[in-house]
C-alpha cells in the first residue's frame, strides 16, 4: 500500500479549513499594514542558504533536503524563506523601484528535522520582510503586526522577549570575549557546543542545556553607541505600543546573517518553550548578496504550532447546507440545475448520485450534517418547485418555488446562528 515519506502528512479536514483561514486572517492583516505577497519558488541553489543562513546553522548542516538535480546544478528545497526574499529583491529589481518594500510570504519550508510529535518535514511558514527601513520603529511595527496576527489567529498569551546582538562593529569583541569565556568552561559545556563553539560561539548562549548556565557567568555584550540607541529605541517603540516584552540576553537566534534586534514570540499551552514565531534585523545580508546596502528586518512563524497554540475546542468541518435529492431519474436534469441555483445565491450545496434511490441519496444527505434537504420529484420537476424538508428533528417540509427555499433556508440558518 503506497504510504507518506516519513516526517511528511496529509493535511485534512478540518485542519486543512484551519489552514485556509488563519492564511485569510494574516493576508487580511498583512495588507492593512502595507505588505505585498510573494511566492517564492520551492527549490533554490544550495549556496543561497549555505551563504545566508549560514553553513555552521543546524538547518543547512543537518537538516536542508540539497541535491543534484540532473543538470548537475546543487539545490536544495528552501529550509526557510529570508533567502529567497533577499534573492527575489535583487533579481527582480525592487531596489530601483524602491529600496523600501514590505513582502509577505506563506508557504511549505523542508527540514529534516528528527521526526516527532507535531514536528514535521514539510511545513508552512507565514513570514514578512520589511526592507529599507533602518529605524528602531520598523523592528517595533514587525513585531506589533506578529502580535495582531497571533491575536487575530486565538492565540491567548503571548511572551515577547527580544534582544540585540549587535553589529560587525560591536559584535567580533564580544564573540571573542565569549569564545575565551567558553574555551576556559569547556568541560561544562555539551558535546554539541564543544564542536561548535570555535566556529560559531553565539550558538552555545541559546543552547538548551548550556543557554541556562551561561547566562549567569558568560560576559555581557558590550554594545557600539549605535546599537545602544538602537535596542533603546525599540524597547521604547514597543513599551509606546503597548506591546509587552522581556529582555533575553540569551536569545541569539541561531542564523548568521542577524544583527541587531532578534526576538521570539512564545505561547503558553503547547508544551515546550520553543517559538511560535522569531525573527530579527538583517542589515548586512542583501548587500553580502550583491545588493544594494539595505537595512531589513522580518519573521516567521509556524503555522503549525500557531494552530496549535490556538486550539480551542473541537474543530468543525465545514458541511453543507442544503443537499439536493432526485426523487427518480426523470428529475434529475432538475435536481442538478437546482444544485448551481443553490450555489449562486451563496448556499453551500452538495448532493449523492441522482441515480440512487431517494432513501439512500437522504442517507447521504443526514450523513453530510446538511440542515436541509432539497427534494426534487415529478411533480417539483413539472410545476418548477422544490420540497424543502428540514432534516433537524421535528423539521418541517415545505414545497416552495427554488427563490423562495433559498431564503427560507438563509433565513433559518441565520435565526440558527444566532441562537446558538
Ligand atoms: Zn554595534
Ligand atoms: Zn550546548
Amino acid at each position: 500500500m503506497a504510504q507518506t515519506v516519513r516526517g511528511f502528512r496529509d493535511i485534512m479536514e478540518p485542519d486543512a479549513a484551519a489552514f485556509a483561514e488563519l492564511e485569510a486572517r494574516c493576508r487580511a492583516l498583512f495588507r492593512l499594514y502595507g505588505y505585498g505577497e510573494i511566492r517564492l519558488p520551492t527549490v533554490e541553489q544550495r549556496e543561497l542558504f549555505v551563504k545566508s543562513t549560514g553553513d555552521t546553522t543546524d538547518i543547512v548542516e543537518k537538516e536542508m533536503y540539497a541535491f543534484e538535480d540532473a543538470g548537475g546544478r546543487m539545490l536544495a528545497l528552501r529550509p526557510e524563506g529570508t533567502p529567497g526574499v533577499a534573492r527575489a529583491y535583487i533579481e527582480n529589481g525592487l531596489p530601483a523601484k524602491d529600496l523600501r518594500q514590505k513582502l509577505f510570504y506563506i508557504g511549505s519550508m523542508f527540514r529534516a528535522e528528527r521526526p516527532q510529535a507535531g514536528r514535521y518535514r514539510e511545513f508552512e511558514q507565514i513570514g514578512a520582510e520589511y526592507i529599507g527601513n533602518p529605524d528602531p520603529s520598523a523592528d517595533a511595527e514587525t513585531m506589533v503586526l506578529l502580535a495582531a496576527l497571533l491575536k487575530s489567529a486565538g492565540v491567548k498569551e503571548i511572551r515577547l522577549e527580544i534582544n540585540s546582538i549587535g553589529c560587525p562593529q560591536c559584535r567580533p569583541a564580544y564573540k571573542q570575549a565569549l569564545l575565551d569565556y567558553l574555551k576556559a568552561n569547556l568541560d561544562s559545556l555539551c558535546d554539541n557546543c564543544k564542536k561548535r563553539v570555535e566556529r560559531n560561539p553565539l550558538r552555545a548562549l541559546d543552547c538548551k542545556t548550556d543557554g541556562p548556565k551561561l547566562a549567569a557567568g558568560a560576559p555581557p555584550m558590550k554594545y557600539c553607541p549605535d546599537c545602544d540607541a538602537h535596542f533603546a529605541q525599540v524597547r521604547e517603540h514597543l513599551k509606546n505600543a503597548p506591546l509587552a516584552f522581556n529582555v533575553n540576553p540569551n536569545l541569539v537566534r541561531g542564523l548568521d546573517y542577524y544583527t541587531r534586534t532578534v526576538f521570539e514570540f512564545r505561547a503558553a499551552g503547547i508544551g515546550s518553550q520553543d517559538a511560535i514565531a522569531a525573527g530579527g534585523r538583517y542589515d548586512t545580508l542583501i548587500k553580502s548578496m550583491g545588493g544594494p546596502d539595505v537595512a531589513a528586518v522580518g519573521w516567521a512563524m509556524g503555522a503549525d504550532r500557531v494552530l496549535a497554540a490556538a486550539a480551542s475546542g473541537e474543530r468543525a468541518a465545514p458541511k453543507p447546507e442544503v443537499f439536493v435529492a432526485a426523487a427518480d431519474k426523470t428529475a434529475a436534469p432538475k435536481a442538478f440545475q437546482i444544485l448551481q441555483f443553490l450555489r449562486g445565491e451563496g448556499l453551500r450545496a452538495d448532493a449523492a448520485a441522482f441515480s440512487q434511490s431517494l432513501k439512500s441519496q437522504m442517507r447521504a444527505a443526514n450523513k453530510s450534517g446538511a440542515r436541509f434537504a432539497a427534494i426534487i420529484g415529478e411533480r417539483e420537476a413539472a410545476e418548477g418547485t422544490v420540497t424543502l424538508k428540514d432534516l433537524a428533528p421535528g423539521g418541517q417540509e415545505k414545497t416552495v418555488s427554488p427563490r423562495e427555499a433559498a431564503d427560507l433556508a438563509r433565513r433559518q440558518l441565520q435565526d440558527g446562528l444566532k441562537a446558538s
